[in-house]
């Protein structure tokens, strides 16, 4: 017995021993259970959430804001890279990754509950975090009721010199475009981008309120953008001018009396190799759940995933409309096809003017 009382003892002090030295690193392990989160999305409206996050779990969480380059930058870091999770805009992004092989599958029964399982990947690679629809802003004073309906309008040569559109290139309209594939086809897809090009009245340019403005500056009637812009112009206190644009527009929801209006996503995921996982999702957790749900409806105006949210009472008095519910995924596969037709047809060298 004494033996082995004594060997006990001397092992409790040899652990002790152990434990003190190790002490630094557990505070190494401790720091990393801190998590690394790029993010494409802006911190007006990301930093509430994870300072909340902060005061309620005591998981620090380490931001790189970016517009560009984060999966070239995750690609160069590889596996042991410092990215726990990533937040983004567009399933075309998410889509990207999915391909480059940097995202880790993640499973939980709260993501699960939060989110309908359109707007999650079939394997848990991607969860969508928010909704906002691709929709058509149209003069108050050019465009009459009714005049202009749907996506395939924008190819009608009624209105020939009287559409503005961002850059085919632009993610937003890459899905479009490739939802318009997953539709009509290539071929379909094709004659209405040529017949897009041919309406417009300038060459593609700007971000999705630049054509807000020229409509309210009568360069032309019809223009494409996301929801949430309109709520950004309308409610702009920095920027007043932006209401005027607002207010020179309302808004179109495309295609209410068949598919339904084209859909994205904003979202989050973990990234391959992350060190701290389990962190990471208890974040994609957390901004799922009703407080950062409720951030992003009432700070940017998007619509929340989470069900029993409520949409912005500004967002709401928009209406309820149709959704297109073709897969996300396979407006994804579509994208590069997508990016070739606007380089087949030139659709960015369109247009004579600016
Ligand atoms: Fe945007």
């Amino acid at each position: 017995m004494r033996p082995k009382f004594f060997l006990t003892l001397i092992g409790s002090t040899l652990l002790l021993l152990v434990g003190m030295a190790l002490a630094p690193s557990q505070q190494a392990t401790a720091k990393s259970g801190e998590i690394n989160l790029y993010s494409y999305r802006q911190p007006f409206l990301i930093k509430p959430i994870l300072d909340e996050f902060t005061k309620k779990t005591g998981i620090k969480v380490n931001v790189v804001y970016a517009r560009k380059g984060m999966l070239e930058r995750i690609k160069a870091e590889g596996k042991a890279g410092p990215a726990d999770a990533v937040l983004t805009v567009d399933i075309g992004r998410l889509h990207d990754m999915v391909k480059a092989n940097v995202l880790e599958p993640i499973k939980s029964a709260k993501l699960d509950k939060n989110i309908p399982s359109h707007l999650r990947h079939p394997d848990g690679l991607w969860y969508g975090l928010t909704t906002r629809a691709r929709i058509l802003f149209v003069s108050n004073e050019r465009v009459k009721k009714g005049e202009i309906t749907s996506y395939e309008d924008l190819a009608n040569p009624k209105l020939k010199g009287r559409v503005c559109i961002r850059s085919g290139k632009h993610v937003y309209n890459i899905s479009l475009f490739a939802s318009i594939i997953a539709h009509t086809g290539k071929e379909g897809a094709k004659k209405w981008l040529n017949g897009l090009k041919s309406n417009l009245a300038r060459r593609p340019q700007g971000n999705d309120r630049a054509q807000a403005k020229a409509i309210y500056q009568g360069q032309c009637d019809v223009a494409v953008a996301n929801t949430y812009y309109f709520a950004k112009m309308a409610k702009n206190k920095k920027k007043p001018v932006q209401k005027k644009w607002a207010q020179a527009i309302r808004i179109v929801f495309p295609n209410q009396d068949d598919r339904g209006t084209h859909v994205n996503i904003s979202g989050a995921a973990v990234v391959k190799g992350a060190s701290n996982k389990a962190n990471a999702v208890k974040l994609i957790e957390f901004l799922s759940g009703s407080f950062a749900q409720k951030i992003y409806a009432d700070q940017n105006f998007e619509y929340p995933v989470k069900v029993g949210v409520p949409i912005n009472p500004f967002v709401q008095s928009w209406g309820t409309f149709k959704a297109d519910r073709v897969n996300l995924n396979a407006v994804a596969e579509n994208r590069a096809a997508a990016s070739r037709l606007v380089d087949e047809v030139r659709f960015n060298q369109a247009g004579g003017g600016s």
